[in-house]
């Protein structure tokens, strides 16, 4: 078969696929046909309980414990960058369903603030939703918390992507990239999707102590090695 040929018959076949099962219908784990909404039932079970080779583990960052719910691998990894990358809003609660039940060393204070590492504009101009903070108003709403933004972005225009630079470069690219939204007098919990270098959490953490900040815990879903 040519590959002309083979392509419309993908195309047909998609369609059809489309008409019986809407997109809403189909799982974001692994694009089998979804019971239970957005994820289906196994892959909810793998997230939760599958192969991971921990569940919650902490890393010191500036001074601040950054707790990471599962490595950056498997089924975590994928939905992670899916949610980044496709826009599927519906995964950042998918995420942090895993957190639950949420553990004693994550009980914070009511007056606790949840935020997110801001976006560049430009980037959520291209990718119309904004990962960071639906993660981190998903986990507000699990920790019984608010979230709002408490950083901002300097100078949008000279802040490279991360993932395009090595560990030096990260770290010079993103000095002083943040700056606080707001006096901060409470304790905040940054959420982010990944932790890989620590060095955005890092440059978060500086710019919430410029603003007055002192406690300061970090949450994230996935976190590399
Ligand atoms: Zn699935």
């Amino acid at each position: 078969m040519n590959s002309e040929v083979r392509k419309k018959l993908l195309d047909a076949k998609n369609f059809l696929l489309d008409v019986v099962y809407p997109e809403a219908a189909l799982c974001r784990g692994c694009g089998c046909v979804s019971d239970a909404g957005c994820l289906c039932s196994r892959c909810r079970e793998e997230l939760r309980y599958g192969s991971a080779a921990f569940a919650w583990d902490w890393r010191d960052v500036s001074g601040v414990r950054a707790y990471s719910l599962r490595p950056h691998e498997g089924i975590a990894r994928r939905l992670v960058i899916r949610l980044k990358h496709q826009a599927e809003a519906c995964l950042a609660d998918e995420l942090t369903a895993a957190m639950e039940p949420v553990p004693v060393f994550l009980s914070f204070p009511p007056e606790t603030v949840v935020t997110w590492v801001p976006m560049p504009a430009r980037r959520l101009r291209e990718r119309c939703l904004d990962h960071g903070r639906l993660l981190a108003e998903s986990a507000a709403r699990r920790l019984g918390l608010t979230a709002r933004p408490l950083l901002r972005r300097r100078e949008e225009g000279r802040v490279r992507t991360q993932a395009s630079l090595h560990r030096e470069a990260r770290v010079r690219n993103l000095q002083n990239a943040f700056v606080p939204a707001e006096p901060v007098s409470f304790p905040v919990l940054l959420v982010d999707d990944v932790l890989t270098t620590g060095t955005t959490a890092s440059r978060c953490i500086d710019a919430l102590r410029q603003a007055g900040a002192i406690e300061i815990t970090v949450l994230t879903i996935t976190r590399a090695k």
